[in-house]
C-alpha cells in the first residue's frame, strides 16, 4: 500500500504549536486531506528526525524555533528569499532531497499591512532580535521600502551581521542594548526575540515608542503579553504575531498543495480562543 503523504512542524518546544490545527482548517476549507503533525526536535536530533520523516512519507515540513538556521544546512537547494535571509521555515521534498523556502517575511508583511493597517514604506523601524525570524523580517522591511532599520540584539555581533547584510537595501545600523535609551521613538518597533517564551520581560526604555508607534510582537498568547502591555501602557498601538502565524502557514500550504486558502476564517477561529490572553 502506498504511504500517505505527511507534513509536520519541527521545533523545540513544539507542544504549544497551532500549526497542526491551522493546516487542518486550511485542508478542510479546500477539500484536501492533510496529515500534519508536530514533531519535537532539538539541534542534535533534527537532521536524523527529518531523515526518518522522509522515509515515513514526509513531503513537506515547517521548521520553527530554534531550528530555522539549522534547516538551511539540510537543504539540497533553497529559494532566493531563504538564501538571502539565511533562514528556512518551509521544507519541500523534491526527489531525494529537501528544498528550503522562507515564508515568514511575506506572511508577516501581509499581516502588518492588512490586520495592523500599517505600511512600513518610508517609516523608521527598530528590530529587536537577530535570529531566523528577525532575518526574514529585516529583508521584508527592506523590500517594503522602510526609511531606516535599526537592529538591537542581546548578542550584539549577531545583530551587527544582520545590519550589514541588509545595509545595501535599507539604511541600517546596530544599537547596543544598553544604548537604546539614546534613540528617539520609532514608527515601528518589532519584538523578534524568543524572550517571551522564557517568560523574560525585555528591559526597554520608554522613549522607544510614542502614541504614533506600532509595536509588533512576533509571538502570541502569553509569550507576547509583557511586550504588548509595555507598548500599550506607553500609548502605542500593539499587535501580536497570530496573524503572521496564519499568513506564513498559508504561504507554505500553497507551496505544498498548489492552492491558497482563505486566511480570514482561520485567523478569526484562533483569535476567538486567544483574545482574553492577548488583550486586544
Ligand atoms: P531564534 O532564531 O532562536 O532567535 C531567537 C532570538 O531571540 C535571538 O535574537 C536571541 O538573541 C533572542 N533572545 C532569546 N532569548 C532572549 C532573552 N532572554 N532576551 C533577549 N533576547 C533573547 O528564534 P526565531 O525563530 O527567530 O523566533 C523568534 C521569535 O519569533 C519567537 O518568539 C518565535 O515564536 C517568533 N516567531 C513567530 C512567528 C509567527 O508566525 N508568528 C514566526 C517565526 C517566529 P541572541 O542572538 O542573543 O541569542
Amino acid at each position: 500500500m502506498p504511504l500517505a503523504f505527511r507534513y509536520a512542524v519541527f521545533g523545540q518546544p513544539i507542544a504549544h504549536s497551532l500549526s497542526p490545527r491551522i493546516h487542518a482548517m486550511f485542508g478542510a476549507q479546500l477539500g484536501i486531506d492533510i496529515d500534519y503533525r508536530a514533531i519535537e526536535a532539538s539541534y542534535d536530533d533534527f537532521a536524523a528526525s527529518l531523515v526518518q520523516f522522509a522515509e515515513d512519507g514526509g513531503r513537506g515540513a515547517n521548521v520553527t524555533l530554534p531550528l530555522k538556521q539549522e534547516a538551511l544546512a539540510v537543504c539540497g537547494g533553497v529559494s532566493e528569499r531563504a538564501r538571502r535571509c539565511a533562514s528556512v521555515n518551509t521544507l519541500i521534498r523534491e526527489g531525494d532531497m529537501w528544498r528550503g523556502d522562507s515564508t515568514d517575511g511575506v506572511g508577516w508583511l501581509r499581516d502588518l499591512r492588512t490586520r495592523c493597517a500599517f505600511d512600513p514604506a518610508g517609516r523608521s523601524c527598530l528590530l529587536i532580535g537577530a535570529g531566523g525570524a528577525a532575518r526574514a523580517i529585516a529583508f521584508a522591511l527592506a523590500d517594503a521600502g522602510a526609511k531606516s532599520l535599526s537592529i538591537t540584539n542581546r548578542t550584539f555581533a549577531r545583530g551587527d551581521v544582520l545590519a550589514q547584510a541588509v545595509d545595501t537595501l535599507v539604511r541600517s545600523n546596530t544599537i547596543a542594548w544598553d544604548e537604546l535609551d539614546s534613540a528617539d521613538a520609532f514608527d515601528l518597533v518589532i519584538n523578534a526575540t524568543a524572550a517571551g517564551h522564557a517568560r523574560v520581560a525585555l528591559d526597554l526604555p520608554d522613549t522607544l515608542v510614542s502614541p504614533a508607534t506600532l509595536a509588533y510582537d512576533l509571538s502570541y498568547g502569553e509569550a507576547a503579553g509583557a511586550f504588548l502591555l509595555w507598548a500599550r501602557t506607553r500609548g502605542a498601538r500593539a499587535c501580536d504575531g497570530l496573524g503572521m502565524l496564519v499568513e506564513q502557514a498559508a504561504e507554505s500550504f500553497a507551496i505544498w498543495h498548489g492552492a491558497k486558502p482563505d486566511t480570514a476564517p482561520v485567523y478569526d477561529a484562533l483569535r476567538a480562543r486567544t483574545t482574553a490572553r492577548d488583550g486586544d
